[in-house]
């Protein structure tokens, strides 16, 4: 046998042989290394914190068991509601102790409250108790107890400290709810790109993170509502929709979430400098922010400073843009907006 009949035989058998002895060794190779798995779209729905979440995206498998084992987790970690979150044990001072989701929506919280001047605080909690949008029951409201529960208020009177929270005082208690569902949905679109989907829209209670394209096959598209005094929130009439390739994006609003008192309207946002529930023209604060968790706190801090200092703050802060909603002198709605705010906006 020549040489070169050697090659042209021997070698393909030895390139056969080691390809073999590989799928022995690797069996895994023979599919995932050839073949993409097939993805599709999925929807998983159901209720947290006191609200809905709404998950659409593309994935090899559905993911609903995880997408709930980390809604638990954030639940444990963040909810009112539940008594044994590290919240609520925070707030009945059964343990000073945090936890990583606790931490990061901590810092997230106290960045956004020294930016917006204290308007965003979660120590607010003593006063949304007081005002009966809280986790315990509405209280006689005089100024004397708003006085006295402002001293309970500021978010310079708590600091971490080695995975502890410490409280200047031990009646100081959190409210989370206007920076928790925000931060969920950053949480489940981490989880998500973790399981390489690439297309998703994330909705926990109207605050969204989507990424990519619907089973439409174009950039997801989220309305923003016209700010109705309508509470049961079925009334659905858009002033603008938003749609692009990437969007974090929180709406506050006083429109939902309000009574009347003795013929005033009290909204469920309160002023921390004050005490009382905002009252001022803006009806409606959208924000998009690099994290959906920003975007929650700061359309809440919007919602506290009105108008011009909102959008003052929001054109301060990078990647941030805004769209404002508010009533003009004769009553009638008109909508401001960030000078970037217009390359989210599309035709509803
Ligand atoms: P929405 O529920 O419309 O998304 P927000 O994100 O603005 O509204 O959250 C409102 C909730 O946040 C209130 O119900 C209350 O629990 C809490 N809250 C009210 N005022 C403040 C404030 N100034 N800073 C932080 N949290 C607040
Ligand atoms: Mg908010």
């Amino acid at each position: 046998m020549n040489k070169n009949r050697i090659i042209r035989i021997v070698l393909p058998l030895l390139f056969i042989a080691v390809g073999a002895a590989f799928l022995f060794l690797y069996p895994d190779t023979a599919t995932s290394g050839t073949k993409c798995e097939e993805q599709q779209y999925y929807i998983n729905q159901g209720h947290i914190f006191g609200t809905y979440f709404n998950i659409r995206y593309e994935a090899t498998h559905d993911l609903h068991n995880e997408i709930l084992a980390e809604l638990n987790r954030f639940d444990n970690s963040l909810s009112t509601f539940n008594p044994h979150s590290t919240l609520s044990k925070i707030n009945s001072n059964q343990s000073d102790t945090t936890d990583l989701l606790f931490e990061n929506m901590f810092l997230t919280a106290e960045r956004i409250s020294r930016l917006s001047d204290g308007a965003f605080d979660i120590t607010v909690a003593p006063l949304v108790n007081a005002w009966g949008f809280g986790f315990k029951n509405k209280e006689k409201v005089t100024p004397n107890l708003i006085d006295s529960l402002l001293q309970l208020v500021g978010y310079e009177k708590i600091r971490l400290e080695d995975h502890h929270l410490r409280k200047s005082d031990s009646r100081i208690m959190l409210d989370a709810s206007a920076i928790a569902k925000g931060y969920g949905c950053d949480v489940i679109a981490e989880l998500l790109k973790k399981n390489n989907s690439h297309n998703y829209l994330v909705d926990i209670g109207g605050e969204v993170s989507c990424k990519g394209t619907s089973s439409e096959g174009s950039f997801w598209r989220i309305g923003i509502d016209k700010p109705n005094y309508d509470p049961t929130g079925t009334n659905h009439e858009l002033t603008a929709v938003v749609s692009a390739a990437k969007v974090n994006i929180a709406t506050s609003g006083n429109y939902r979430q309000f009574y009347y008192e003795n013929g005033i309207r009290r909204s469920h946002t309160i002023n921390p400098h004050t005490g009382y529930p905002v009252e001022h023209q803006l009806l409606s604060a959208t924000v998009v922010a690099p994290s959906c968790m920003e975007a929650d706190a700061l359309a809440t801090a919007c919602m506290v400073l009105g108008k011009d200092r909102a959008l003052e703050m929001i054109e301060q802060t990078v990647a941030t843009e805004c769209m404002l909603i508010y009533a003009d002198e004769s009553g009638n709605n008109q909508v401001v907006t960030s000078n970037g705010m217009s390359k989210y906006i599309v035709n509803k």
